[in-house]
């Protein structure tokens, strides 16, 4: 009997359940009989160890997994934030210089890709120095955020609308000549002039000059059209402000 229980158990399937007891079919309730149930119940020790160490293992998994999804989604979260803010700005939430910047290089390169016109209009608020000495810089930022909120009303979907610093704007218009341009320049003018900005009790009034260029040849970049858009501009705020002036023509009829 002693040599058929050591054959049983060479014969031992241990990743099969059902395989893994013993079953000599003895008939007598002698020692080897006990040897075979404490094997079994040995067996059935290990198996339930086996199966309890699986799970933890498990729910171990699955927490790190569980913990992992959290950090990537706070990282994804985090880095929408910055994107957001490396590209917004603070005061009037539309884009900053440095995003108008990378959008205008785009806008720029289709433009001249399709050759279509792209024109540039430069703002610039008049007299805002004025506003702050009368009314206080609190109002000065309101009125600054009241005009973005009233020129964004204005434009079309593509347009691109930047505050480049303190009170000097910029939009970008593709497929638009710098004469079709002036009709935006033309209703922003307009609407500044006839809006009264509220702060506490005054009733603020501002207007808005504005330099109008478009992009002329394949070799000028941005930073060019920029820089002629505010000579207009400049030009504008010499024939007295609120009014625009296209790039060239300011020449023509100064
Ligand atoms: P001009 O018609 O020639 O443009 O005159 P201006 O007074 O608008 O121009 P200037 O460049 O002399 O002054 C701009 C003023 O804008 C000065 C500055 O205090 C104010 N300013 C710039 N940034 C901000 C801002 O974020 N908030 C407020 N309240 N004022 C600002
Ligand atoms: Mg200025
Ligand atoms: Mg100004």
């Amino acid at each position: 009997p002693m040599q058929k229980f050591v054959g049983e158990l060479n014969r031992m399937d241990f990743d099969n359940l059902n395989k893994r007891r013993l079953n000599m079919g003895l008939e007598h309730d002698d020692e080897l009989r006990i040897l075979e149930s404490s094997y079994n119940e040995m067996l059935d020790t290990l198996q339930q160890q086996k199966d309890s160490y699986i799970e933890t293992q498990r729910t171990h998994q699955q927490e790190l997994e569980r913990k992992v999804q959290e950090r990537t989604h706070k990282l994804e979260l985090a880095n929408q934030q910055l994107s957001f803010y490396a590209s917004t700005d603070p005061l009037t939430a539309i884009y900053n210089r440095r995003k108008f910047f990378v959008l205008a290089d785009k806008y720029r390169a289709i433009a001249l890709r399709n050759k279509h016109p792209l024109s540039l209009l430069a703002l610039d608020l008049d007299h805002f120095k004025c506003i702050n000495d009368d009314y206080g810089h609190a109002a000065g930022d309101k009125v600054l955020i009241e005009f973005t909120q009233l020129v964004g009303k204005l434009l079309r979907e593509s347009d691109v609308f930047a505050r480049f610093g303190g009170e000097e704007f910029a939009i970008l218009m593709e497929n638009t000549s710098a004469k079709n341009a002036t009709r935006l320049a033309e209703t922003i003018i307009k609407a500044v002039e006839n809006t009264h900005f509220n702060f506490e009790q005054s009733e603020i009034s501002v207007t808005v000059s504005v330099g109008i260029a478009e992009i002329i040849s394949d070799e000028e970049n941005i930073g060019g059209l920029i820089s002629r858009a505010d000579k207009a501009l400049y030009h504008a705020k010499e024939r007295g402000r609120n009014q625009y002036v296209i790039e060239g023509d300011d020449l023509l009829n100064a």
